[in-house]
């Protein structure tokens, strides 16, 4: 049985080699992440190279997601490069100084001091030290510690309840969305939008630069769980990106709104990536932690098309481990979980002809108990919107276009598959779709299939055709 969840793998230190890389491909990753929060343009391009080599010779398909900085805000860097905060302390924050010490320390948006008033409660280093805001003196925010600790260069800064207002791109990430596009990635996540409009620009400028790549919103923002309909409807596919989420809106409301993010994007046929210490303790032990198992079945049984890795992969001591532990999880979650299709998704009205063609071919594969649906898509909407529903059967998406392959590796249960491209005959296509399912061992012959197709055959949008097939009795008509 294949694992229907898909596997993001963050590359790093720990995951450029390409023996890593190779094993990384061989326990199971579909998607690898370049993370431009670190790492030069030259790192990210010979990442990707690596594991397009190592993809192809292992003959996978696996794809490629840039992962942009974003506007995080960030403390400078000190003196000592860290300095100890005790609780009841005064502390400055100063987007005017340059190099911190015991009392005072920069900002990398020197707007911080317009967007926090007196009262506010600021979370450093991923909310492991508070600062409450005591006064606003120009440059200065004048804050008394409330927990204490250790505080190094270049931590980042939330604050409790969000509202921080630097915009979602920045001069670097515009300058990333480039190289993305030189890239040909896959995948582009923009981070902490707060808005539909932070995706419609992302979009018109990795557009303009070239890129179809398919865009993520990563939700981190309070006000991105506010706007979380119209960010779903502008963009591709969603993070559950619970590091930040979870400092600004508290830790304990994030396991439910994980749940209320996957079922709102399954609703507006968007994607699923579910992020951020699943298996955290795996970046030092060879095994992971019985929560750890139980926070990634859980993420497979709320519906995740995808779960991913950090710093377990990109520098943990444990990458192949940590990937082949992660699968072996999400089998077993699958295996467990009940199939029931969706009533309030069957009963919709679909308008378009193409997405009631994908449904019915979703109804009739789950009553008939076929062996496979095989959907021949040249951008891959047919086996997005029948992945949308879980029916139990294994969805084979053929393509002749190798880039609808990479994007439609990260939908649950979705399986893409290359076409040649030398049949415009109906018949000679549904011939070798066929052949091709065989010789990857997916069906054999007398298994019953569905199998959709849009004629005449090569264009996009096409699909109008819903037909049920016992394999190897096809019949020429
Ligand atoms: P990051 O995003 O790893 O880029 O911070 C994910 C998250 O915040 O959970
Ligand atoms: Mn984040």
């Amino acid at each position: 049985m294949s694992r229907h969840t898909k596997i993001v793998a963050t590359l790093g230190p720990a995951s450029s080699d390409p023996a890593v890389l190779e094993r990384l491909v061989e326990a199971g990753i579909d998607v690898v992440r370049l993370n431009f929060s670190h790492g030069s343009a030259a790192d990210h391009m010979a990442r990707a190279v690596t594991v397009r080599e190592v993809a192809a010779r292992a003959g996978r398909c696996v794809g490629i997601l840039a992962d942009l900085q974003g506007p995080k805000i960030r403390v400078g860097k000190f003196e000592e490069g860290k300095i100890t905060l005790e609780k009841g302390a005064e502390f400055i924050l100063d987007a005017g100084c340059t190099l911190g010490n015991a009392e005072r320390v920069g900002l990398d948006y020197e707007d911080l001091p317009r967007d926090v008033q007196p009262g506010d409660i600021l979370l450093l280093d991923d909310g492991r030290l508070k600062l409450q805001v005591e006064k606003v003196k120009g440059t200065e925010i004048h804050t008394r510690v409330r927990v204490g600790g250790v505080l190094s260069n270049n931590k980042g800064i939330n604050r409790q309840g969000g509202g921080l207002t630097a915009p979602a791109l920045t001069a670097k990430d515009m300058e990333d969305i480039k190289t993305a596009a030189a890239l040909e990635v896959d995948f582009v996540a923009v981070s902490f939008p707060k808005s539909a409009a932070d995706m419609y620009m992302a979009r018109q400028l990795l557009r303009a630069a070239g890129s179809h790549a398919r865009l993520i919103a990563k939700i981190e923002r309070t006000e991105a769980i506010t706007h979380l309909e119209e960010i779903l409807e502008a963009s591709d596919g969603i993070m559950v990106a619970r590091g930040d989420l979870a400092v600004e809106v508290g830790d304990a409301a994030v396991p439910a709104l994980q749940k209320k993010m996957i079922r709102a994007a399954r609703d507006k046929n968007k994607f699923t990536i579910t992020a951020t210490q699943m298996m955290e303790s795996m970046i030092h032990s060879p095994v992971p932690t019985r929560a750890e198992v139980s926070d990634v079945a859980n993420a497979v049984l709320d519906g995740t098309d995808a779960v991913m890795l950090s710093a377990e992969t990109a520098s943990g001591a444990y990458p192949v481990e940590t990937v082949e532990s992660m699968a072996r999880v999400c089998l077993e979650a699958e295996r467990s979980a009940e199939v029931t299709l969706d009533r309030d998704m069957l009963d919709r009205v679909f308008t378009r002809i193409d997405q009631s063609i994908a449904m019915a071919a979703i109804w009739t594969a789950h009553h008939l108990k076929v062996k496979a649906i095989a959907a021949l898509t040249q951008s891959g909407s047919t086996a997005l919107w029948m992945s949308r529903l879980n029916c139990g059967v294994p969805i084979y998406a053929l393509t002749p276009d190798p880039k609808a392959m990479g994007t439609m590796v990260i939908y649950r249960e979705v399986y893409p598959l290359l076409m040649s491209q030398q049949h415009m005959d109906r018949d000679m296509l549904l011939q070798e779709a066929e052949e091709l399912l065989i010789a990857k061992g997916v069906v054999e012959k007398g298994d019953l299939i569905v199998l959709t197709i849009g004629e005449p055959i090569g264009c996009v949008g096409g699909t109008n055709t819903l037909k049920i097939v016992r394999v190897g009795e096809h019949q020429v008509g």
